[in-house]
């Protein structure tokens, strides 16, 4: 019995000396000597019954003394041995000073992160990806409301029973055709910070490469080292498809499976210790924890033969029954990725764990002529727009012929790599313009033809005041 009542002292003393110290902690310390609060005399220097003295008085303090000293007027022996100096007993001072006022120490505002109310509607979202991504329906409105859903969760963090599930998102398309851009888009419209990594560089901690973990690094010194940003941020994962299963395979397959198993709690939600300013933890680097719960991961990847897993699969299909006769139907069906299923991920070597923390999956189409044509002209930040001002600087219009920009995107398509290769294209052929253009100064206008980009003809250079209106602008 008595044992028990011990405790229950201790308990209470202990609640005591807390409150105490959070007492201490919510008031304002003033300097004994000249009574500022801390908040105008900057830091006290902390003595012995709750007395603080600001640097300024002790300083002061100080000063007279050494002045003293250096005039010969008093040693440090002669300090303690003086009749009328006596070490001061403080505290017998500190009632015969009247204390100052406590005054309530301002509190730093708290924030919210993220503002219910300041999330873009969907559609909202969707707008303005519109004005810099051309096509991609589709991928535009699944993120959009994954999106908004994502920021919903977070920012309403009270989860009872009925928990919403993390947004994040597997993306598949061919390269060129904007996944990076429309995730580095979203991230700038929402203001959250971005990391970019690539699967291809990460592997099993231990082995060559990056550890997993290095991708919440980067994402930290995205959101300048603030781990509370770095925690509502963006992480995208590009390549993801390198990191499937190997088959057949007897080593250890650090780079594939083993990654897939790495990204697994990250994806989900943990606490991971990272380093500060530096992509690998050593013992000279500080760690911090992030909390990867309201991160939202985005994986990317173009998933070669991804098509010839889907359409074995729906052959299989047909061959049952009576679909039997359409055996060829999906060989150019150009629509076929939009297919796929789960499934057909898990036969390419994602491990069901890995896609289950995906729960957003959705498709990308290849690039037209046609879309790339509009990629040339259309974005708010639009190639040509951007040489046009260029070359505006230099008080000379830009034009392009239609024909221009068709054989243009030819060129592009050729190449493969989507609209990633219209930059190096056009580039080629603007280098000569725009070393000749600031050459000479009655030149007022230049107009790119379909037949200097084909090799057989050059651009028409127009003097000044002899400018013919526009035949297909940028905009
Ligand atoms: P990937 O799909 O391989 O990640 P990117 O998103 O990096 O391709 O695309 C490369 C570049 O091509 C982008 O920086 C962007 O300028 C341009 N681009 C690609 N697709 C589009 C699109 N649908 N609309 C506008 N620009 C695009």
């Amino acid at each position: 019995m008595t044992d028990h009542f011990d405790d229950k002292e201790e308990i209470i003393e202990d609640t005591d000396s807390r409150d105490d110290d959070q007492d201490r902690d919510e008031y304002e310390k003033f300097c004994f000597l000249c009574h500022r609060p801390e908040s105008q005399a900057g830091k006290m220097i902390e003595l012995p019954n709750n007395i603080h003295i600001c640097s300024d008085c002790m300083q002061k303090s100080f000063d007279t003394m050494t002045s003293q000293m250096n005039n010969g007027k008093i040693n440090y022996t002669d300090l303690f041995n003086m009749p009328n100096i006596s070490m001061i007993d403080l505290s017998s001072l500190q009632d015969a000073v009247p204390r100052p006022k406590k005054v309530k120490k301002k509190k730093a505002q708290e924030k919210p992160v993220i503002d219910l109310k300041k999330i873009p509607a969907p559609h909202k979202i969707k707008a303005t990806l519109d004005e810099y991504v051309i096509g991609q329906e589709k991928a535009k409105k699944v993120m959009s409301v994954a999106v908004y859903n994502h920021y919903k969760r977070v920012a309403t963090d009270t989860m009872d029973d009925i928990e919403i599930e993390k947004s994040n998102m597997l993306m598949i398309g061919p390269t060129g055709c904007g996944k990076t851009y429309l995730v580095k888009t979203l991230a700038k419209l929402l203001d959250v910070p971005l990391a970019i990594a690539d699967a291809t560089s990460l592997t099993e901690a231990g082995y060559i490469g990056d550890d997993i973990e290095s991708v919440i690094s980067k994402l930290l010194a995205a959101a300048d080292n603030d781990v509370e940003k770095a925690e509502h941020g963006i992480v995208f994962i590009d390549e993801i498809d390198k990191i499937a299963k190997k088959k057949n395979t007897n080593q250890r397959d650090v780079s594939g499976e083993a990654v897939q198993q790495g990204l697994l709690k990250l994806l989900e939600g943990s606490e991971v210790e990272v380093p500060v300013g530096a992509n690998s933890k050593n013992a000279m680097v500080p760690m911090v924890t992030v909390n990867t719960k309201n991160i939202l991961f985005i994986c990317g990847g173009a998933f070669p033969d991804l098509e010839n897993i889907i359409k074995e699969r729906l052959n299989k299909q047909a061959a049952i029954g009576f679909y039997a006769d359409l055996k060829d139907k999906y060989d150019n069906d150009p629509h076929l990725l939009e297919k796929v299923t789960v499934e057909d991920i898990r036969n390419f070597g994602m491990i069901p764990e890995f896609i289950g923390r995906l729960p957003v999956i959705f498709t990308l189409g290849g690039l037209t002529e046609e879309m790339l044509v509009k990629i040339l002209k259309e974005p708010k930040n639009a190639i040509l727009k951007q040489y046009q001002k260029l070359l505006a600087l230099d008080e000379v219009k830009l034009e392009f012929e239609d024909g221009a920009l068709h054989a243009i995107a030819a060129k592009a398509l050729e190449k493969n790599t989507g609209a990633r290769a219209l930059r190096a294209i056009l580039e080629e052929y603007m280098l000569d313009i725009m070393y000749e253009i600031p050459k000479d100064d009655s030149i007022g206008q230049v107009i790119i033809t379909k037949e200097y980009i084909e090799g057989n003809g050059g651009p028409r250079i127009l003097l000044r005041g002899q400018e013919v209106p526009l035949l297909c602008s940028a905009d």
